[in-house]
């Protein structure tokens, strides 16, 4: 395939680098990534085994101490040639993510998209690391906080966004003068291997030294393992399951060391009986379906209000019986497969929950075998009739399976339902009256990182902080001002006069 050749990916890959140089393959470990979309086997990835992982962040130390001083605006500078060499790549890359990971083409290319803008957003960000300035309590002192580099960061990233979510961290991370480590999934280290290649046209052209951008490819079992226990590594930042992140958490902080944490949700969006159906509908049918319901802000529960769900649910079953599922690569089509036939059988799985639960399918269901459909990833996306506290809808089942909630009464009933999950990542409101949205946005609303009025779930701008509550582990990543993040902050004290006065006014005089 030329996206392949474009992106200079081989049959047999290494799976370390420290920036432009690449590790043996000999001996090591192999992965045999095989694509969603046709059930071909694309490549073979050989991983780091424990004498590539100590010797890449060795040399990630070494770089972190050189890049940090280096003047912000010069680090962004390095960031702008990377967004620059991401454009060039962009249909390449994005062809490559579609046909890895299984989303549709368009959405590989939004997120190559995604990664050019934050690589725009952070060469912004590295003018304006900034802290405040306070009036000091004391006569002839100066009071203000500052923002250091942390050193090296540890990246543990997600199959369903393989290649964005990696930029937010390490576009943001690198600008704030860290050096990076990053562990991809195992199910999608193809797009790594092609952005660690991308990147280290712009680490040769600019001389910087290896050890700034490292990839490490490797299971979660034993790379992921190292990072979380190894203190050289002061932040790591998982994107995963909540069960993944809570044992992150939990090594992490038993070395005292700090985590972000982007972890699933379980996202609702509140139809009112003021909304507008021409928005809400086709915000509800994307949200739930898009990436094939594999993002972690995909739509999972509909909570309609009594007077308009009958016109609700007739509108979505009919959206949902015209949907065309197939090869993501072909445009027409609108959801393509699930990223493995393991995530088929947690499909199938929450299905017979839901039935045992009590639950209806209203359409959709099915797993689809034979022809296109010959990888074994492809099902029919689903609608179903569910109540809020049935065990598998507390649930995120990363699949395309919507339930349809009903609520009856006052808007504070379906805040109540949106609320009522361990998850917090995306919610939002489809109303026109103006006491329901602002009530979603109040204290006493939404408890969710993300809140949306008029838009569905799904489909975050980099310029906000994104990340979640509750059980989503509460990381923020991207835009707003979530690159703090990424750095230590100190405050400073600086006594320019001949006294010595204390603070808090005491005295403590001395001979
Ligand atoms: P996962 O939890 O299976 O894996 C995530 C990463 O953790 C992978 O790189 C994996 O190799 C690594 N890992 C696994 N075991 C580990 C261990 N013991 N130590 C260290 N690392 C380990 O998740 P997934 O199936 O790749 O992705 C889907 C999940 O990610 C969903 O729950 C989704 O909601 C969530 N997600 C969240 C966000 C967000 O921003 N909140 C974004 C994308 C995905």
């Amino acid at each position: 395939m030329q996206f392949l050749d474009e992106l200079a990916i081989n049959k047999d890959n290494a799976g370390v680098s420290t920036g432009y140089e690449w590790s043996d393959i000999a001996g090591k470990e192999k992965i045999e990534v095989v694509s969603p979309v046709d059930g071909r086997a694309i490549a073979t990835v050989f991983t780091a085994d424990e004498n590539d992982y100590m010797k890449t962040v060795a040399q990630a130390v070494t770089a972190a101490r050189q890049w940090r001083l280096t003047p912000a605006p010069k680090r962004g500078e390095i960031v702008r040639q990377i967004g620059n060499e991401l454009r060039r790549y962009k249909q390449s890359l994005g062809a490559l993510v579609s046909y890895e990971m299984g989303k549709s083409l368009q959405e590989g290319q939004g997120e190559v998209q995604e990664m050019i803008d934050i690589c725009d957003f952070a060469v912004g960000q590295s003018r304006q690391l900034y802290g405040f300035t306070m009036h000091s309590e004391r006569e002839e002192h100066r009071l203000y906080d500052q923002y250091h580099p942390l050193g090296v960061v540890g990246v543990i990233t997600a199959f369903n966004f393989p290649a964005a979510v990696w930029s937010w961290n390490a576009m943001v991370g690198s600008v704030c003068g860290n050096a990076l480590l990053w562990k991809p999934s195992s199910k999608t280290p193809l797009t790594a291997i092609a952005i660690q290649k991308i990147l280290g046209s712009v680490i040769r052209k600019n001389a910087l030294p290896e050890g700034l951008f490292n990839l490490v490819v490797g299971r979660g079992s034993v790379v992921g393992e190292a990072m979380l226990a190894d203190k050289r590594l002061p932040l790591i930042s998982v994107t995963g399951s909540i069960e993944v992140g809570r044992h992150a958490a939990e090594a992490v902080a038993a070395r005292l060391g700090k985590c972000i944490l982007e972890l699933g949700g379980n996202n609702g969006v509140i139809i009112t009986a003021n909304a507008d159906l021409k928005l809400a509908v086709p915000a509800v049918v994307f949200g739930a379906v898009g990436t094939a319901g594999q993002r972690c802000t995909s739509t999972r529960r509909v909570i309609i209000h009594d007077s308009v769900y009958d016109e609700v649910k007739e509108a979505l079953v009919k959206a949902y019986r015209s949907l065309r599922i197939g090869s993501p690569l072909v445009e027409d089509n609108h959801m393509g497969p699930l990223i493995d036939t393991e995530a088929v059988e947690g499909y199938v799985e929450a299905l017979r929950q839901l039935r045992e639960q009590g639950g209806t399918v209203l359409c959709g269901g099915g797993v689809l075998s034979g022809g296109e459909y010959f990888s074994g990833c492809y099902v029919e996306p689903v609608l179903a009739e569910a109540e809020n506290d049935y065990a598998i809808v507390q649930q995120e089942t990363f699949a395309p399976i919507c339930y349809l909630i009903r609520y009856t009464g006052e808007v504070e009933k379906a805040i109540c339902l949106q609320n009522g999950v361990v998850q917090g990542l995306s919610s939002s409101i489809f109303t026109g009256d103006l006491r329901e949205s602002e009530l979603f946005l109040a204290a006493v609303g939404s408890d969710c990182g993300i809140a949306n009025v008029n838009i569905g779930t799904s489909g975050a701008e980099i310029g906000g902080a994104f990340g979640g509550e509750k059980e989503t582990g509460g990381g923020r990543e991207s835009g707003s001002d979530a690159w703090k993040g990424y750095m230590r902050r100190q405050t400073n004290t600086i006594n320019y006069g001949t006294t010595m006065p204390l603070a808090q006014g005491i005295r403590f005089d001395i001979d």
